[in-house]
């Protein structure tokens, strides 16, 4: 019923449907190379996005080696690897200037990478506190400056999604994850001015791996304390226009 949906959406003439597609939009997203990041990107570009995965500049990960070809599936969609280190802030700046040369505009910036690093609290060494802190903290805030940036100079109403954690606002037992637990909580504090955080609870990928496997059972421990009894997936709904009166949601 195109009239209840365009009521929700306060325009007089979109389909529930159209609200969550994303033809002609640009998306960047940080991390893109596997896990939440390459899950978010698949989704967009299943929505219609031009999709921009960057990740430091290694090889693609055997996930993104994986994909099926996007490009050939959809219209205008695809996924496109770029290499760059969201801890370098002028680079960021050029690289979504870059992408703005090329496809016109940005829409969409999804600053997801980020990196975990866990030690004994009172024994926590002050370069692991400082890489943990510069990379989720200041790549989140020099990804979404460089995307923002351009636009405000574009003039395009577009969604800016910061990736943060429950960890941002509980602590994990015996504080092991300080420095992640301290920067996940500034970036929700980021997140505002149509800026939004996601904070996922936990999803099996590469960052949580490592842990998971190690004590059998723990997995399906951490699943039953969500209400929803599983680990989770990822959302479009945040980078589309059926959300554009949303801000600072966590
Ligand atoms: P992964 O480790 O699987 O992916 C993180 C990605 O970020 C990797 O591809 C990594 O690159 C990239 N990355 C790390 N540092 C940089 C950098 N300086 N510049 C560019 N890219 C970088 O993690 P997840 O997919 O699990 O996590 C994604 C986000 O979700 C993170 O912010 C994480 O904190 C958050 N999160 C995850 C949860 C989970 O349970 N998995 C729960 C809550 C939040 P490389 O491959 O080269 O290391």
């Amino acid at each position: 019923r195109p009239g209840v949906a365009s009521a929700l959406a306060g325009s007089g003439s979109r389909t529930a449907l159209s609200l969550f597609s994303l033809p002609d939009r640009v998306a960047l997203v940080t991390g893109g190379n596997r896990g939440i990041g390459l899950e978010m990107a698949l989704v967009l570009a299943e929505a219609g996005a031009i999709v921009y995965c960057l990740d430091l500049p290694t090889a693609p990960d055997e996930e993104w080696l994986k994909l099926p070809a996007i490009e050939n599936q959809q219209k205008k969609a695809k996924l496109e690897y770029i290499s760059g280190d969201v801890t370098d802030q002028k680079a960021m700046w050029g690289i979504v200037e870059k992408i703005v040369e090329k496809e016109g505009r940005i829409d969409v910036c999804m600053a997801n990478a980020g990196i975990l690093h866990g030690a004994e609290c009172l024994e926590y060494e002050s370069a692991d506190f400082k890489k943990v802190l510069d990379v989720n903290v200041s790549g989140v805030l020099f990804t979404a400056q460089a995307a923002g940036r351009q636009m405000e100079r574009l003039g395009i109403q577009g969604s800016i999604i910061l990736t943060a954690s429950m960890s941002g606002t509980i602590v994990n037992p015996g504080g092991h994850w300080i420095a992640y637990n301290t920067s996940k909580s500034a970036v929700l504090q980021m997140a505002r001015i149509r800026v939004n955080s996601i904070s996922p609870g936990y999803i099996y990928t590469n960052m949580t791996r490592g842990f998971l496997d190690k004590e059998p059972g723990l997995q399906e421990k951490l699943s039953a304390q969500n209400p929803m009894g599983r680990f989770g997936r990822v959302t479009l709904w945040l980078a589309s226009d059926a959300s554009t009166f949303c801000t600072g949601a966590e």
